[in-house]
């Protein structure tokens, strides 16, 4: 759940706003104007036909908050955040969206020496020189932090091996 929250701070306020504003114009113009002059949501009762609209427009508040989140998810990428955007809202059957988060970069790392934030793709960070991303003494392919041997070459790897034999219920 925490992890859920945090994506959600993504989302920029502007989308919450304008989602929320949104429903409430759309909804209020269905039920008060459309509904009664429709001869088909007629049919239902007063209380079926809110159902219906608030129910079925809060795919619209959905939908605007989840192109909040690739705007502000984008953006935290470093990536093309105006034109995945523009690709989430005008192509259509969603094809903008679910491509977004096929393609969609890695994060970008938080240097640890001088707190520079880039692409997750560089080894070095380009402000101070520190080694972001290891790489393997043999082979020269990137690391990734738990591995005691390269899963490229079978290297053994110094680092990560003496915490690996350690018992987890112990080391919190
Ligand atoms: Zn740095
Ligand atoms: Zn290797």
């Amino acid at each position: 759940m925490s992890r859920f929250t945090k994506e959600l701070r993504v989302i920029p306020e502007a989308a919450w706003i304008f989602a929320w504003f949104a429903y409430l114009c759309i909804t209020v113009w269905l039920f008060f104007f459309v509904a009664p002059k429709d001869p088909e949501m007629a049919k239902l009762p007063r209380w079926g036909q809110a159902l219906l609209i608030y129910g079925f427009m809060l795919l619209e508040v959905t939908w605007v908050v989840l192109i909040g989140y690739i705007y502000g998810d984008a953006k935290r990428r470093q990536m093309r955040y105006v034109m995945w955007t523009l690709l989430a809202i005008f192509v259509p059957h969603a094809i903008g969206m679910i491509l977004y988060f096929i393609l969609r970069d890695p994060l970008p790392k938080t240097c640890p020496s001088c707190g520079h934030v880039e692409k997750a793709k560089f080894p070095f960070c380009p402000r101070c020189g520190t080694l972001l991303q290891p790489t393997c003494p043999k082979c020269d392919k990137p690391l990734e932090p738990t591995w005691a041997n390269c899963a490229h070459c079978g290297q053994q790897l110094p680092g990560p091996a003496p915490r690996a034999t350690q018992n987890p219920s112990v080391a919190t």
